[in-house]
């Protein structure tokens, strides 16, 4: 029963009560990060291609970070079209390029809808751990501003603290509506 209150229904993945559960208590030390992910345009998704569609794109989502969850990297679903990866025992570096790894792995399919082929882009931002050890919501809070800053620079991008303000896309030539 508690693993369940702890489940996302629609993809399986953890929510944000898992998060809190697994991670909420420990501080965050140097290698250690999260990932916060969100859709974009995902409003015009349903919108297009109706709300079916649009569960069918965040359980795709789901499957590429679940794909790249391991060990050290917890996979969740914050809610509505917001995920996030915890990563432990990881540098600044490798936390960019899973996590840039992921936006490009999501960002590359095409679904075959009834309206049409539908290729769909995420935005990450990243928060990182401190030595003297941050709280939960501190990392997340670095995250938020970083994804709030991927949106800015374009949206299909990730951004850390070391690129904040050069926000480098992803693959610019696939960028979608
Ligand atoms: P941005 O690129 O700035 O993130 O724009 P956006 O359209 O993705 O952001 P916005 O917050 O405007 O829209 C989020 C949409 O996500 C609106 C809401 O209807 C939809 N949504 C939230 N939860 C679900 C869900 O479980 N299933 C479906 N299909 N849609 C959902
Ligand atoms: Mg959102
Ligand atoms: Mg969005």
């Amino acid at each position: 029963l508690k693993a369940e209150t702890m489940t996302d229904p629609l993809t399986g993945l953890m929510n944000r009560r898992g998060l809190m559960s697994l991670h909420g208590e420990r501080p965050f030390g140097p290698f250690m990060a999260v990932v916060m992910f969100d859709l974009d345009h995902f409003k015009r998704t349903n919108d297009v291609y109706g709300h079916p569609v649009g569960d069918q794109v965040l359980c795709r989502f789901a499957a590429v970070i679940r794909k790249y969850a391991r060990t050290g990297v917890d996979a969740f679903r914050l809610g509505g079209e917001e995920f996030a990866i915890v990563m432990s025992r990881m540098t600044e570096e490798r936390a960019y390029d899973l996590a840039s790894k992921i936006g490009v792995a999501f960002g590359t399919e095409v679904v075959a809808t009834p309206h049409g082929p539908l290729r769909s882009t995420v935005s990450g931002g990243i928060g990182f751990g401190g030595a003297d050890g941050c709280s939960l919501d501190e990392v997340l809070a670095e995250a938020d501003a970083a994804l709030y800053a991927a949106k800015r620079a374009g949206r299909n991008c990730v951004i850390s603290r070391k690129r904040m303000g050069k926000a480098e896309p992803i693959e610019p030539a696939l960028r979608s509506a």
